[in-house]
């Protein structure tokens, strides 16, 4: 807040309760005005005084008073003017934000400064729209409290809140105008329509989060029957190990053959991919400078077809569904990492590497 303590009285208030600013009244007592804050007889200081034109109380003063006439002064601003902006209708549910239509710069019918709902709620003004009511808060010190937001929202009135607290309090009125009616900071405090719509963004989030499900749910179904269909093949295939005499000398080939999650998902028989992984990918280093992971590995027996096309991208989402349909489902990636992980061999420790790559040199070469 700026320009607030030290501000002068600049609006006194007239027997018609109507707010004047300093500049339009006659000097002293003469200017007819009391205090908007506690209606003691204001006196006019003008320049004739030698001092920045304001009001002094005549006799013991208050505080607050030019927060309270400001206040005043944008109430009776609205009320005669009958047009405000009101804030864009945005309905926001997540990362989701809807604009509303209907129009921000209106025309009221009627404005009431004071105004008591049957319900005891006391807005700033009361105003109607197009025959819908609507209450405007105006703030210059204190912003609506939750408890009042509260009691809007249970009575179902739509309310705006127009935030004048950076306005200086001896600002002249055509700023004071501008501010309440077009360019101060408003938001909605209530509007049902901004409500229902919020309500609306969620219910077609879940509609389409339930889609989505449905339709990740029979892709997993399909993949499964897919699955298998591809483990059934592998019984009539006759595929030979390759490298087995290497493997056998090494003492390596209890490590082929093994039976783990997702191995429908290769071309050919868990013996013949583990095979190339134990001889090409780990003790010939196919995968270069990379590290042995199971990603790579499964990258490169993509590369080279000993992985089935269907299976080639499963997602991690239709992993987790297919997963649900038959437990015994794995993506490729995973196959090689269970491999590794069930301590069948440890990728980069187990296998005296050195040992091992030479010995199988040697069988390679011949
Ligand atoms: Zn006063």
């Amino acid at each position: 807040m700026f320009g607030s303590d030290r501000a002068e009285l600049v609006y006194g208030q007239k027997s018609g309760r109507k707010l004047v600013h300093i500049s339009e009244v006659e000097r002293g007592l003469k200017c007819d005005c009391v205090c908007p804050g506690c209606s003691i007889q204001l006196v006019a200081r003008t320049k004739a005084d030698k001092v920045v034109p304001h009001f002094a109380h005549y006799g013991p003063g208050c505080s607050g008073a030019p927060e309270t006439a400001l206040h005043k002064l944008a109430k009776q601003i609205v009320a005669d003017s009958l047009t405000l902006v009101v804030p864009k209708r945005i309905a926001i549910h997540g990362a989701v934000e809807r604009a509303l239509p209907g129009a921000t710069d209106i025309k009221l019918e009627f404005a009431r400064i004071e105004y008591n709902d049957p319900d005891g709620i006391v807005p700033d003004l009361y105003v109607t729209v197009k025959g819908h009511e609507l209450f405007v808060e105006v703030v210059v010190t204190h912003p609506c409290d939750e408890e009042k937001i509260r009691r809007i929202r249970e009575h179902g009135i739509a309310a705006i809140e127009i935030d004048l607290s950076r306005i200086p309090r001896d600002a002249s009125p055509e700023i004071v105008a501008d501010a309440v009616l077009r360019t101060a900071p408003r938001r909605w405090l209530f509007n049902k329509t901004i409500d229902d719509a919020v309500i609306g963004l969620r219910e077609e989030e879940q509609n389409s989060r339930i889609a989505a499900e449905k339709k990740l749910q029979s892709e997993a179904g399909r993949l499964i029957k897919d699955y298998l269909t591809s483990m059934g093949s592998f019984s009539s295939k006759s595929d030979s190990v390759p490298r087995m005499d290497a493997l056998r000398d090494l003492g390596l080939l209890q490590h082929v053959g093994v039976d783990v999650a997702g191995y429908g998902c290769f071309s050919v028989p868990p013996a013949i991919w583990q095979a190339v992984v134990l001889t090409e990918v780990l003790l010939g280093r196919k995968t270069g400078k990379q590290l042995v992971k199971a990603v790579p590995i499964a990258n490169y027996l993509e590369t080279h077809r000993f992985i089935a096309p269907l299976f080639r991208r499963v997602s991690s989402e239709l992993e987790a569904a297919a997963i649900k349909e038959h437990g015994r489902f794995a993506a490729p990636w995973r196959a090689v990492y269970s491999l590794n992980a069930k301590g069948n061999f440890e990728f980069d420790r187990t296998i005296p590497l050195d040992r091992s790559r030479s010995v199988l040199d040697l069988r390679l070469k011949r």
